[in-house]
């Protein structure tokens, strides 16, 4: 067994000692309900703690990993080496005219929600993503013709460097599913988003109707990482899964939804690997029937058990 008491040490004279777990069970913090134990498990509750775990990690050549709302991610059955942090304690969001400012942790639903009290319209679109802010500008989440791109004025990080630094959207080079966060290795820990002045009634109505669609279609009855794929040019992924027969394919206690074939659900205490091999079989079975090969549009990371 690996003795982390060392780190833990040197971790406490930097962070508040409340706020650090070790072996941490993550399946319990994912959106998925997968993931084996985190070795370190941090909640900074400050920037200043966040900047100094950073700067420690990089001085002791420790590996670190963030985690949002884990509903994009897959962590394997093995968990997570060294430190993963998760920013769930910076969760404020303020708005000044027709800016509203969230905090990496904040959910992106209780933004939307935020700015429909404010009457401000430009948000409506991700009324039911089920990420935090860092998430979805990592991710450039979008739903129902809108994304994070179209609203972001800019966003405040902290660099590998572990400075506090501004970048604007145009810097995040935000495209489909996809931004340059992990290339930069930056920590998202605000978003400013430049929105316009709307009726209250009229942002209620889309964000109802969306809600109303989204119930609808996808099985949130279940834990799932939502699309598993990503749209595959001048195709549908649910679609060629739908026509593969894969619904209701079942490994373990993984499942492909019989509700939304985009979807797997965990269905029964899956593990990550019986979810993943889904995944594979999926992905094989739709290139053998109709030769499109399926990108992941979900994360997987850590280490097999
Ligand atoms: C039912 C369901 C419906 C969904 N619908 C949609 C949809 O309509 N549109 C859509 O785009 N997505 C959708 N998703 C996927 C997912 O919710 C989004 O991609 C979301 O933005 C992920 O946010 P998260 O906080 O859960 O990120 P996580 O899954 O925890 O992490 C994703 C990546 O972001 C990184 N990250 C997290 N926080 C930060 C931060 N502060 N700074 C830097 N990097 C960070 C993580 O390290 C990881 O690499 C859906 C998922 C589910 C389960």
């Amino acid at each position: 067994m690996t003795d982390y008491t060392q780190l833990y040490n040197k971790l406490s004279s930097i962070i508040d000692k409340n706020n650090i777990k070790t072996n941490e069970l993550l399946k319990n913090h994912t959106y998925t309900k997968l993931g084996g134990k985190a070795d370190i498990f941090l909640t900074p509750t400050t920037y200043e703690e966040v900047q100094a775990v950073v700067k420690f990690a990089k001085q002791e050549n420790v590996p670190f990993t963030l985690l949002g709302n884990g509903s994009n991610l897959i962590v394997k059955d093995g968990g997570i080496r060294g430190i993963v942090i998760l920013l769930k304690n910076f969760n404020r969001i303020s708005v000044e005219e027709n800016f509203l400012t969230a905090q990496s942790g904040a959910a992106i639903i209780a933004a939307s929600q935020y700015a429909l009290k404010e009457n401000l319209t430009g948000l409506e679109f991700a009324c039911g993503i089920p990420g935090t802010v860092g998430g979805a500008l990592f991710m450039n989440a979008g739903a129902y013709g809108g994304e994070i791109k179209d609203v972001l004025a800019h966003a405040i990080v902290i660099d590998c460097n572990g400075e506090i630094v501004k970048r604007t959207a145009e810097d995040l080079e935000l495209s489909y599913r996809t931004s340059n966060i992990p290339e930069k290795g930056d920590i998202v820990l605000e978003a400013i988003f430049k929105l316009r002045p709307g009726k209250y009634e009229e942002i209620k109505a889309v964000m109802d109707d969306l809600t109303f669609k989204r119930e609808s279609k996808q099985p949130l009855e279940y834990p799932s990482c939502g699309s598993v794929f990503k749209r595959p040019p001048g195709y549908f992924a649910g679609k060629l899964i739908q026509d593969s027969g894969l619904q209701g394919k079942q490994i373990g206690g993984a499942q492909v939804s019989t509700k939304h074939a985009g979807f797997i659900v965990n269905k029964d205490n899956a593990t990550a690997e019986e979810y993943i091999s889904l995944i594979k079989y999926v992905q094989k079975t739709v290139k053998e029937k109709f030769n499109v090969e399926l990108e992941r549009e979900v994360k997987i990371i850590g280490e097999d058990l």
